[in-house]
């Protein structure tokens, strides 16, 4: 079975090298919503996958990214230390912040969420599914499990500045995913 729970954020970009000339050399923003998918093959002792209270730490996550400017680590160092000299919430990560980008990090990171998830009320063979990124109203970019044979990252890539994560409620999450081996 499959649940679905969905998440906004707002955030700001460049997609360099993109088609669209408009994308690829301004700041912009999106009104992005972002739904994780979670599948199991078995029904927790409340006859659910796992409650959306569980994904408290999947929240966190994809707030970090709201009203920051998410930077590309391949930006030039110019652009990078402009981009923090304005910003108070900057998040680089190592993939360009295309919708695609988004949704391959976002299953990267959330799929070590999920399986170092606290589960509390017998749920078992929880998987993360998919993640489907929409940077419009009119267009999504999805990942799953397979789409991690792109991955040439690692967490330690993933850097959220101090302006994100002082507004962190628990910094713990962060520490353990981030020891998690599934590559
Ligand atoms: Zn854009």
């Amino acid at each position: 079975m499959i649940i679905r729970k969905k998440f906004r954020f707002e955030g700001a970009h460049i997609v360099r090298n993109c088609t669209s000339q408009r994308c690829r050399e301004n700041i912009h923003g999106h009104s992005y919503e972002v739904e994780v998918f979670l599948k199991s093959d078995h029904l927790d002792n409340g006859f659910m996958v796992m409650d959306f209270v569980l994904l408290n730490h999947v929240a966190e996550f994809i707030h970090s990214f709201d009203h920051a400017f998410t930077l590309w680590d391949n930006e030039a160092p110019e652009v990078k230390d402009s981009i923090y000299r304005i910003n108070a919430r900057v998040a680089e990560i190592p993939v360009s912040p295309s919708a695609e980008g988004y949704a391959l990090l976002f299953f990267f990171v959330m799929d070590r969420i999920i399986s170092t998830a606290k589960l509390v009320n017998g749920e078992q063979n929880v998987k993360l599914h998919a993640v489907r990124v929409h940077e419009t109203q009119s267009g999504y970019a999805e990942s799953s499990a397979e789409d991690l044979a792109m991955v040439q990252f690692s967490m330690s890539d993933i850097l959220f500045n101090e302006g994100i994560t002082k507004e962190w409620k628990d910094k713990s999450w962060w520490n353990l995913i981030a020891k998690v081996n599934n590559q």
